[in-house]
């Protein structure tokens, strides 16, 4: 306990120092929500969000970075970058936006605002379903979608649409809401995420609001709920909601949800409520294709009305595969770099200005995907798996995690070790031939615990689906 909270402590004077080094405003728009420190024994841990806003801030802060380190640590220390997929959450969505509108006008000489980088006033739900762009990995969610808009209660309840981090979920959900308000006016729509739904519930009942929340909730025509994962390993809000949704399906309304997992591969989910969800339809969302990629990329260029040549295009769609989010991001730093460089788009410069992201994709992407499906499968977070902690299912994740890096990256033993929370490289060792044994041994299951109850499963089971769910 003392040590964690010097920890913090050394955090909150880090962040201020640095704050003073870069200039509030700076601050503001690149830490303040959007990086997290972790200072560890010998190094320190800046996560990130995504691998654009990873580059940029190592480009232009590394150094106020280290001097506000080594200012409080009083030692020199080295400084690593991580994605973090916490940080990819919606509530940082705002705080996005703001540094493309940045960008945007330091990338454009007179600092005209192009049109999709709106100042302030746009509304919460600013993704529409007329700019989502379709193709093969997609197409079944956004038919589902278009369902939903088209009639007031479908034959499927809930719409349960899953698929990894930036691959379009929040978009298609926005969408929804935006164009159902637009087509059906009078229609009662509530959007939330599982966080807001959570808050909302605990103050609800602190403040003993419990029905000022209900009929907030319950009395919805369309109940839209983003990252549903959240409520993992929260009982009394899983209880609720499980409440909340049967309300408002007898009323035969309308519940869409979005997760980064199938309703089956959140951990800590309870069984009642699983069951509800595939009762309806569920549908993946897939990383999106070639084509579609280059598709996106098109849209997005025109959206800023720049002439994007078609290999440049076909150059990024075929670099980077992930999700949508990395593509946009990439997009955005060849403008910004072309519009510094006051020159036109064209492939050497698309070349030189993605080196570095590029280069670096790979092994950082992958181990934040593992460690986001781990994590997610076994109802706990990225930090479990990074802490030393001893218990069963912390363990076992621990291991699946590090196995699955070994298996699915080009990293070694000690990078391994050193990415996930520090450990030696013999952890890391120990832990594959763990699983080893565990897969060779065909008859016992692996046993872990969860806030609702015991599971237990093959361990050839519990590989193969975390493999499929990461985007590989
Ligand atoms: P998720 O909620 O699945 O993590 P988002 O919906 O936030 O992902 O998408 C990340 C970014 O990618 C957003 O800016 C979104 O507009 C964009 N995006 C994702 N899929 C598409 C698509 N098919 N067409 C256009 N833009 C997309
Ligand atoms: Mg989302």
């Amino acid at each position: 306990m003392a040590v964690r909270s010097t920890n913090a402590e050394l955090i909150d004077k880090i962040n201020e120092v640095l704050a003073q080094k870069v200039g509030q405003q700076r601050y503001k728009i690149w830490f303040k929500n959007s990086t997290r420190l972790m200072v560890e024994d010998n190094y320190v841990k800046v996560g990130v969000p995504n691998l654009f806003i990873g580059g940029w801030i190592e480009n232009h802060f590394s150094d106020q970075i280290g001097s506000a380190v080594t200012e409080v640590t009083q030692r020199p220390v080295k400084i690593i970058f991580t994605i973090d997929p916490e940080l990819f959450g919606s509530q940082r969505r705002r705080q996005l936006d703001s540094q493309a509108e940045f960008l945007a006008k330091t990338a454009d000489p007179n600092g005209r605002r192009r049109q999709n980088f709106p100042a302030g006033r746009e509304t919460r739900l600013r993704l529409k379903l007329q700019n989502f762009v379709v193709g093969s990995s997609n197409q079944l969610a956004y038919s589902a979608a278009q369902t939903v808009v088209a009639e007031p209660r479908t034959h499927f309840n809930p719409l349960f649409i899953h698929g990894g981090c930036g691959l379009g979920k929040t978009h298609l959900l926005q969408g929804i809401c935006n164009a159902v308000i637009q087509k059906r006016p009078e229609t009662r729509c509530v959007y939330a995420s599982g966080e807001e739904f959570t808050n909302q519930f605990v103050l609800a009942l602190k403040m003993g609001k419990l029905d000022a929340f209900r009929q907030r909730f319950r009395h919805t025509d369309l109940l839209v709920l983003d990252d549903v994962h959240f409520l993992a390993g929260k009982k009394a809000t899983q209880e609720e909601f499980l409440h909340t949704f049967n309300a408002i399906d007898t009323a035969s309304k309308q519940v869409v949800m979005a997760s980064d997992a199938h309703p089956k591969m959140i951990g800590q989910l309870s069984d009642s409520l699983v069951s509800r969800f595939i009762s309806g339809m569920v549908v993946k969302i897939d990383p999106p294709e070639f084509e579609t990629r280059c598709a996106i990329l098109r849209q997005r260029a025109g959206e800023m009305q720049k002439n994007v040549p078609a290999d440049v295009i076909e150059y990024i769609a075929d670099h980077l595969r992930a999700n949508v989010r990395e593509l946009e991001g990439a997009l955005l730093k060849v403008v910004a770099y072309a519009s510094l460089s006051r020159s036109g788009i064209d492939l050497e410069m698309a070349r030189e200005a993605l080196e570095d992201h590029i280069a670096r994709t790979d092994p950082i992407v992958h181990l934040s995907d593992i460690e986001a499906a781990v994590s997610t499968f076994f109802g706990i977070t990225p930090a479990d798996v990074h802490s030393s902690k001893k218990t069963r299912t912390i363990s076992l994740a621990r291991s699946v995690a590090m196995y699955l890096a070994r298996k699915h990256t080009s990293m070694s033993f000690p990078e391994i070790g050193r990415f996930m929370g520090n450990k030696n490289h013999a952890t890391v060792i120990l832990a594959c031939r763990k699983i080893k044994h565990l897969l060779e041994d065909k008859e016992t299951p692996v046993v872990w615990e969860t806030p609702v109850g015991r599971r237990e499963m093959d361990i050839n089971l519990v590989l193969g689906k975390l493999e499929s769910s990461i985007n590989r």
